[in-house]
């Protein structure tokens, strides 16, 4: 199922009474969600994802806008006829019933049409439980089950309804880091199996990128950027976008466009044709280091961690906006730990310089 978001947009009034400011939490968002794909809404806390995603699932009224479920306007629908199924940070299962109880739960309050025989609905929860693994704990209680385990009743308990939509709010921030990762995997599985349209929002740059199809960024309730992970990782637009993605992040450096070319410090460091003289932030992602004796860029060598395939270069340099520059090379490129400065070559389709007053990125021809 399609799902069109249009011109939408939730101001909560003020929570303090006095200063009046009421909370654009949501801005004036215009995207499509493709039919049977998995997206990533993506960006800190606060940003506004949650808002959003309560506004899909019919939980919260819009201030403005409209949501379209493939091309029936749903924005006036109570959530019950909408067709979602929802997962939430805590799982929120029914502590006094059994997990089978639980994923039955839904089911059997359906009304008219769709109400269901017994062994329909027995049917149902088995497939369930059986695509999130857990069909062989349906009599123990949630208190019976680690935490994970909790988090996939919840998973099953939100399909076993066909949602035409599945919305999941930051569903694996309860889990442990090793748990996180094979949840994760599971909902991708999940996802892929059911072919049912899923978003999914998290906080997480990581977990985002690596299970959605389309990754949608936001700011303080703006939209900052959509795409594939690896299309927004490689093209950022803005310097927002561009520190939000990527581990180790990129590094960020106060610069000066003059003459085409970029200047980090006091040297030329890139060519950056067709750009007009003006001072910028650059943004270098760790792997677009190159260690080169006559490299235009020297930065001051702190360490050298090796970490099998790569090595990690930590260095320092005074026009980095952090305290330490990373790069990621290579690790048959040996360097001397114990020398004083490394010169660098940069890649330039991983060199991108913004606008210091926009932070909007400024294109140059990468030969
Ligand atoms: P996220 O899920 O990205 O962390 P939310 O969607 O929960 O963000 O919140 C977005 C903004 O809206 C925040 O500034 C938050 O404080 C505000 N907000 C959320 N719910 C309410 C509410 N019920 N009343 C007032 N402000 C709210
Ligand atoms: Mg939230």
């Amino acid at each position: 199922m399609k799902v069109v978001l249009q011109n939408l947009t939730k101001i909560f009034p003020s929570r303090n009474k006095k200063s009046g400011e009421e909370v654009v939490a949501v801005n004036d968002f215009t995207f499509e969600i493709p039919d049977g794909k998995l997206i990533g809404l993506l960006g800190p806390s606060g940003c506004g994802k949650s808002t959003t995603l309560y506004m899909i699932s019919g939980l919260q009224k819009p201030t403005g806008g409209k949501i379209f479920f493939g091309d029936d306007d749903v924005t006036e629908l109570p959530t019950e006829s909408r067709g979602v199924g929802l997962v939430f940070q805590n799982y929120a299962l029914y502590p006094h019933m059994t997990v089978k109880q639980n994923i039955l739960f839904p089911l059997q309050n359906l009304k008219g049409a769709d109400k269901m025989s017994k062994a329909e609905m027995l049917k149902r929860a088995t497939e369930a439980a059986k695509l999130v693994q857990i069909d062989n704990l349906m009599e123990r209680k949630p208190s019976e089950l680690s935490g994970g385990q909790q988090q996939r009743v919840a998973i099953a308990r939100a399909l076993v309804k066909m949602p035409r939509v599945l919305l999941l709010d930051e569903p694996l921030s309860n889990l442990d880091a090793r748990l996180r990762l094979q949840t994760r995997e599971e909902i991708r599985r999940i996802q892929r199996e059911t072919g049912i349209t899923t978003i999914f929002v998290t906080h997480d740059q990581e977990e985002a990128m690596s299970i959605s199809d389309m990754i949608v960024v936001m700011k303080l309730g703006v939209l900052q950027q959509i795409g594939a992970p690896q299309e927004v990782y490689d093209d950022p637009h803005n310097l927002f976008v561009a520190k939000f993605l990527g581990t180790p992040p990129i590094n960020v450096f106060e610069g000066a466009v003059s003459g085409g070319k970029l200047i980090i410090g006091e040297q030329a460091v890139l060519d950056v044709p067709g750009v007009a003289d003006q001072d910028v932030y650059v943004g270098i992602r760790p792997e677009g280091f190159i260690p080169e004796e006559n490299g235009p860029m020297t930065c001051n060598l702190s360490s050298v961690e090796v970490m099998g395939r790569d090595s990690s270069l930590v260095t320092t340099h005074t026009a980095s906006l952090n305290p330490l520059v990373r790069s990621i090379i290579d690790s048959d490129i040996k360097v001397d730990p114990a020398a004083e400065t490394v010169n660098f070559s940069l890649k330039p389709h991983k060199v991108f310089i913004f606008n210091k007053e926009t932070e909007d990125r400024i294109y140059f021809e990468v030969n």
